[in-house]
């Protein structure tokens, strides 16, 4: 029996289904179920909440977002060999716990969830990543999740919660502070996951607001952030030239200076700039 269910512990779960871990599905696991319970609490209010799980792996966090209270978790798993495992877990929270195996980057999840609904995951990096800009630049907005709970390198996690001024900050901050709260909520050592990254991670809560946080055109802002940022040295005037002809005299009308960098430009000040490219 483990520290949250009557499931046996993970690393039984993992001798017993022959689970190790391959690199290639960026498979670090968690195996600490009282961790795994404390990333699920910092994701919310489960208990009124559908989850969506994308790489449940042997289900660490899967039962501890069950353990949680979550209503019904819906667990997307590439790799098969986690299916038998999953399936126990399916079993010890009847009618909780839908396993789907797929690719998260290839499927429609929305069909299986009925909100409201969070996500939460311990994802390999690059696919975090990906799923992560997919799920803050829908085509609508409010999107169909109300928070997202995501583990991610530290540097990435940095990345998306940095304000003006810092390193960090670039187009994934304007991306996520535009449309939700972002902040890091718990900081992991490389010996929390079996077998050990190289790196520090992080796990960051995004909470969506209701509208974005300034009037903005959505692919207009981000061809604007993508411009600046793609030569974040330059100064705005160069940077964004290839975008409209008269360019310094738009930055000037936003509010914003042409010999400005990227890097000093809040999301307000990208906003206006993005209105006034549609002007
Ligand atoms: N959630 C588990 C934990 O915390 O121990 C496993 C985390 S491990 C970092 C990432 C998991 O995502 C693996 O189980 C891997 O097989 C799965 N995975 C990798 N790429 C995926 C994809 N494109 N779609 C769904 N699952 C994927």
């Amino acid at each position: 029996m483990s520290a949250i269910d009557d499931l046996p512990p993970l690393r039984a779960v993992i001798a017993t289904h022959g689970l190790s871990a391959k690199k290639a599905l960026g498979q670090n696991f968690l195996l600490d179920l009282n961790l795994t319970a404390k990333i699920a609490r910092a994701a919310g209010d489960l208990a009124g909440s559908d989850v969506l799980e994308i790489g449940p792996g042997p289900g660490g966090l899967t039962r501890g977002l069950l353990a949680e209270g979550a209503r019904h978790v819906v667990a997307v798993e590439k790799d098969p060999r986690c299916l038998p495992a999953l399936d126990e877990i399916a079993a010890a929270y009847p009618g909780r716990l839908t396993v789907i195996e797929g690719d998260a980057l290839s499927l429609d999840l929305t069909q299986y969830l009925t909100p409201p609904v969070r996500i939460a995951a311990n994802l390999p990096y690059n696919v975090g990543t990906e799923l992560l800009t997919r799920w803050l630049d829908p085509p609508d907005w409010p999107p169909f999740w109300e928070s997202m709970t995501l583990m991610f390198q530290r540097e990435v996690a940095e990345r998306i919660t940095a304000g003006p001024g810092s390193k960090a900050y670039g187009r994934l901050s304007v991306l996520a502070n535009w449309r939700t709260d972002a902040r890091i909520v718990m900081d992991l050592p490389p010996e929390a996951f079996t077998p050990p990254p190289k790196v520090r991670s992080a796990v960051v809560r995004l909470t969506r607001l209701e509208a974005p946080r300034f009037p903005a055109d959505a692919k207009v802002l981000t061809g604007v952030v993508k411009a600046a940022f793609g030569q974040r040295r330059k100064m705005l005037r160069a940077a964004l030239k290839g975008l409209a002809p008269d360019i310094e005299d738009r930055i000037t009308a936003a509010g914003l200076k042409p010999t400005a960098r990227a890097e000093e430009i809040s999301v307000e000040g990208f906003c206006a700039l993005a209105r006034e490219m549609t002007r």
